[in-house]
């Protein structure tokens, strides 16, 4: 799974898609890597009626993001101002690291630092 928790990531398909100006964006609330599948704030949402109920007398809509396919979100690089593909690195500490394969710039460290790996890249 290339998505994580909070990353901002840019949605592809689907009726909450951007055209390449304006891209949407969200922020990533939960990730269900079994399902290989994302919630984004805001995207795909679905409204829930619901009769009114001893817990919610008033009964109304209840909104809720449902999950979506992780291969329609590119992580959001801020330089770029788009969804970027990413790769990953070791910095010279050993950590593990996303970068954005158009600028470079980093998107965020998945490991602490093994010297192990710091070793071995040289870089
Ligand atoms: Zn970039």
């Amino acid at each position: 799974m290339h998505i994580r928790k909070d990353d901002i990531v840019v949605v592809l398909i689907g009726d909450d898609a951007g055209d390449t100006k304006s891209p949407t964006t969200g922020r990533v609330l939960r990730v269900l890597p079994k399902e290989n599948k994302v919630v984004v704030e805001g995207i795909n949402r679905v409204y829930k009626h619901m009769k009114p109920n001893r817990r919610n007398p008033q009964g109304g809509r209840l909104s809720k993001e449902m999950p979506i396919a992780a291969s329609n979100v590119l992580l959001y690089c801020t330089t770029c101002r788009r969804g970027v593909r990413m790769g990953k690195r070791y910095d010279n500490q050993g950590r593990k690291e996303r970068y954005c394969k158009k600028c470079g710039l980093s998107l965020g460290f998945l490991s602490k630092p093994r010297p192990r790996y710091a070793q071995k890249s040289g870089r």
